[in-house]
């Protein structure tokens, strides 16, 4: 916790000792479907030491699975956000046997044990029957609001042992019956490559994040987008967006940056429809597979970072652009308006209004005072609420519901 303590102000950091202390012998366990790769990893890999070095005795665990129960996860998560492929007996059978078989392998006693996603969720009546001491808490970090029926049957049928449920939002878990509800916002880790000063940067790290090294004019206006090429954060209308823009500010230039995913065919399509929608614009970048301090680099290089997603779970783009000091224009959607407060630390545009998407970037864009104000708001916006620290007080605080 020591390397954050400049992150955090004093009273948090006296919370986080008092409430860590009431837990000073509780045993908590985290399990999850994958070591690396993904949101709940990443955020895995920064909370669960710093629950240990607070005092919080925290375990990590990892589902052991074959790809076949990893095609019938993807199907579950799909549902659950709205996709409409059945889910049938056999599919249902394979969940059953791996996520019983890794509850009968488990072999820590917790206090409480968070289950993180669906993935896990069926080991929960195997583990009420065995250790029925234990809190069980599911943490989705899926939005239910439009989940397919069936699916979301499916998930509320293992809930019966669950105490808790937690999700990003209280409205992503409002369907499901029979549980408590918490919520925890996600949060960005300020000691990683990906967020910390560009100045703190060294060897490969440092290189990807110069700017110079990118194809575009660091001395003209740059608009960045972060996201997966996916037609939810709205990549054609960024472009659409930034013509507009380029009507007033001729120099202005745009870069979409995403990962280009070799696995995932939709993303593919997505990308060749953007680079058609590009053209050969000089001035509109694509860059794909960027390590995180290139991302890092761009977030603080950026003039302002846009967001213009027609749906989203939280947007940590946000976050990490804020807290590089980047005014973000970003859509009222998910979980962009916790983060943007309208003219405070950027601004809230409706999903698909691009005239005023274009509107709110040429004002940022003509008012350097403007711009620094914002980011300096912006900056505070995640320092107060959005970092790590933030995160393990509120599962430090979970622990106490939980064992309440
Ligand atoms: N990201 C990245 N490289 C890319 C595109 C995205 O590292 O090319 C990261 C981004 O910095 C953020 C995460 O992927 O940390 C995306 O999370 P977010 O909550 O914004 O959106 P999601 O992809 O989960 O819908």
């Amino acid at each position: 916790m020591a390397a954050y303590e400049s992150h955090i102000d004093e009273q948090q950091r006296r919370e986080i000792h008092a409430v860590a202390e009431e837990h000073a012998d509780t045993r908590m366990g985290h399990i999850n479907s994958t070591a690396s790769g993904g949101g709940v990893a990443e955020i895995l890999v920064s909370v669960v030491p710093l629950l240990n070095d607070v005092g919080v005795d925290t375990d990590w665990q990892v589902m052991d699975a074959d790809d076949e129960f990893f095609e019938v996860t993807k199907t579950i998560h799909n549902g659950l956000q709205g996709g409409q492929t059945e889910l049938t007996e056999d599919m249902r059978e394979t969940y059953r046997s791996v996520t019983i078989e890794n509850a009968e392998a488990l072999d820590e006693r917790y206090d409480v044990l968070v289950l993180h996603d669906p993935q896990t969720l069926g080991m929960a009546p195997t583990l009420a029957e065995r250790f029925p001491e234990t809190a069980l808490v599911w943490r989705c970090h899926i939005d239910l609001t439009d989940a397919t029926p069936a699916y979301l049957e499916f998930v509320q049928s293992y809930l019966d042992p669950i105490d808790r449920a937690v999700f990003t939002l209280p409205e992503y878990g409002e369907a499901i019956t029979g549980v408590e509800i918490d919520t925890i916002y996600p949060s960005i880790d300020p000691l990683t490559e990906k967020n910390r000063p560009i100045e703190e940067l060294s060897g490969d790290a440092a290189e990807a994040a110069d700017l110079e090294r990118f194809p575009f004019d660091t001395d003209r206006p740059l608009i960045v987008q972060v996201s997966r090429f996916d037609p939810w954060k709205d990549p054609l209308g960024v472009i659409e967006a930034y013509r507009d823009v380029s009507a007033s500010i001729p120099d202005a230039q745009l870069a979409l940056v995403g990962a280009m995913p070799d696995d995932d065919p939709e993303g593919v399509e997505v990308y060749r429809e953007v680079e058609a929608e590009a053209g050969d614009d000089p001035d509109i970048h694509l860059l794909t597979n960027l390590p995180d301090a290139g991302i890092n680099g761009l977030q603080w290089g950026a003039d302002l970072v846009l967001q213009k997603s027609l749906r989203e779970g939280f947007a940590l783009t946000v976050s990490e652009a804020l807290w590089k000091e980047t005014p973000v224009v970003g859509a009222n959607v998910g979980g962009i308006p916790l983060q943007i407060e309208d003219g405070e630390n950027g601004y809230l545009i409706e999903p698909r209004d691009i005239e005023s998407t274009a509107d709110r970037v040429v004002r940022l864009l003509e008012d350097d005072q403007l711009r620094r104000r914002l980011g300096e708001n912006g900056r505070e916006t995640v320092r107060e609420q959005f970092l790590t620290p933030r995160q393990v007080l509120d599962y430090l605080t979970l622990l106490s519901a939980a064992e309440g």
